[in-house]
């Protein structure tokens, strides 16, 4: 079954970035400095949890009135005053009487005012003085660690309906005490919110506007202007439990019958190979063809066969299996005796080189029969006579083979991500060992999950290796046999 690529992303597609030396450049590399970025969910929205708990026990006509109300009541308090956001930063650099004329219309609203309890219990908060000089001394229930929970799980995401409403509110509290003015229409459609103009545009409008803000109150000095909001997080996470869902492995359609189709694979390409040698002498060109091709359908009957098609370890085998459909493209496209013969006799090196490092340590790795190394070195002529080639077989990376065969197709398509399973890389790390917290106040943090079952690799693996059966026809005619049981 065909997966569609994922529309509508955000994303700068790879040939609109520029290339600079061994980068490609970010669209916005050429602000330089110029712009500090921040993160909403990590350093913006503590500073208004408690416009998010009011998002979680209101829709949006109710809380926009509800906020309405409370920008009214900065005008009446603050106005031409520098007081200028509903953050608890701002909350808590103000008196508890003007923090209660504030948070008046939340509180006026029984629910609200209970679900709000809870902020006169977390430390982190810094206007957590005023709430407890408002509430007394509570204790958070189950109910309002749950009402937090939902507030946060909805504005997470910067751009959700609940983040735009909370960013819309602190641009309309400046407004409000005339601190910012903007030309009409867009005053309108600011002040209308959200029933005047477009909201496909007017909500993008409200995110860059509030963004832009975020700095405006700093001043001459680099003196904070929001609440020290990783403090919150902490705890957060030391008050509530981690909340994971195993992620499960789907299991294949139809395992048994792409097995059997893979091993019948094989067996006509052993007759194939039958046919197809003359004599017994050493034949690069035959050995490697035929190799390549069994040894790739050997690997796609493991991973049919083995769990490992959902683990770490089928990315490394599809990764192997490209590389062995890139090198057998570009041995057919150049067909020459003198590089069948380079692509063998560097490989007889490299077990020479095997056999020599391995007899030299004090310690032979379990896995490896010194004796059958030695044999093998020496296969085709005794390696003493012969230097050891170092470097690459072809004197060329994967990726420029991949363009002198005409297959740059395969190279963008696999070897770069399941490379990352190889070195170890970050991404194949994180992809590999850890899911995700689904507690909200744990902000999406990672944990562990060793043996996560991934997507399997198995019909990549049969497809690349139906492209080095494609080389093998066209070098040995004919061979037409697919692997065709895994769509
Ligand atoms: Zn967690």
């Amino acid at each position: 079954m065909k997966k569609k690529a994922k529309k509508g992303s955000q994303a700068t597609p790879l040939d609109k970035r520029r290339r600079q030396g061994s980068k490609l450049r970010s669209p916005f590399h050429q602000l330089g400095d110029k712009v500090a970025w921040s993160s909403w969910k990590d350093d913006h929205l503590p500073d208004v949890i408690w416009l998010a708990i009011i998002c979680a026990v209101r829709d949006q006509k109710e809380r926009i009135e509800i906020f309405r109300e409370i920008a009214e009541a900065a005008r009446k308090e603050f106005l031409g005053e520098d007081h200028a956001s509903p953050t608890h930063y701002f909350l808590s650099k103000i008196s508890f009487d003007s923090f209660r004329k504030i948070v008046a219309p939340a509180i006026a609203h029984d629910d609200i005012r209970e679900s709000l309890k809870i902020l006169a219990t977390v430390d982190a908060m810094p206007d957590r003085g005023h709430w407890r000089e408002l509430f007394g001394d509570v204790a958070a229930k189950d109910e309002d660690w749950q009402t937090l929970a939902k507030g946060v799980a909805l504005c997470l995401d910067h751009q959700s309906q609940e983040s735009t409403d909370i960013r819309w509110l602190k641009i309309i509290y400046l407004f409000a005490i005339e601190k910012m003015v903007v030309p009409e229409p867009m005053a309108e459609r600011f002040l209308q919110y959200p029933y005047v103009g477009d909201m496909r545009q007017v909500r993008p409008m409200i995110r860059s506007a509030e963004m832009a803000t975020r700095s405006m109150f700093k001043g001459e000095t680099d003196e904070r202007v929001t609440m020290e909001c990783e403090p919150f997080w902490a705890e957060m996470l030391a008050c509530t439990r981690c909340i994971t869902k195993p992620e499960d492995a789907k299991t294949e359609e139809d395992d048994d019958a792409l097995k059997e189709d893979i091993y019948s694979t094989i067996t006509e390409l052993y007759e194939h190979f039958y046919s197809s040698v003359q004599n017994t002498n050493v034949d690069a060109r035959l050995d490697s063809a035929f190799g390549i091709s069994f040894y790739s359908l050997s690997l796609c009957l493991e991973m049919a066969s083995l769990p490992s098609r959902h683990l770490a370890t089928g990315r490394v085998v599809l990764r192997t299996i490209t590389e062995l459909a890139i090198t057998l493209s570009f041995l057919r496209a150049k067909d020459d005796d003198a590089i069948w013969m380079q692509h063998r006799q560097y490989g007889s090196g490299q077990t020479a080189l095997a056999f020599l490092k391995s007899s030299a340590g004090e310690d032979v790795p379990s896995h490896i029969d010194l004796e059958k190394l030695e044999v093998l070195a020496n296969e085709d002529v005794w390696f003493e006579t012969r230097d050891i080639d170092l470097g690459s077989w072809s004197k060329m990376n994967l990726r420029d083979m991949s363009i002198a065969a005409g297959r740059k197709d395969l190279y963008d398509r696999y070897y770069d991500w399941t490379s990352g399973f190889v070195h170890g890389h970050w991404g194949a790390i994180r992809d590999a060992t850890f899911t995700t917290c689904l507690n909200p106040l744990h902000r999406l943090h990672r944990v562990p999950q060793p043996m996560k079952p991934l997507p399997s690799v198995v019909t990549e693996c049969c497809k690349v290796t139906n492209q080095s059966l494609e080389m093998l026809n066209a070098l040995y005619p004919s061979f037409k046999r697919r692997i065709t049981k895994h769509y």
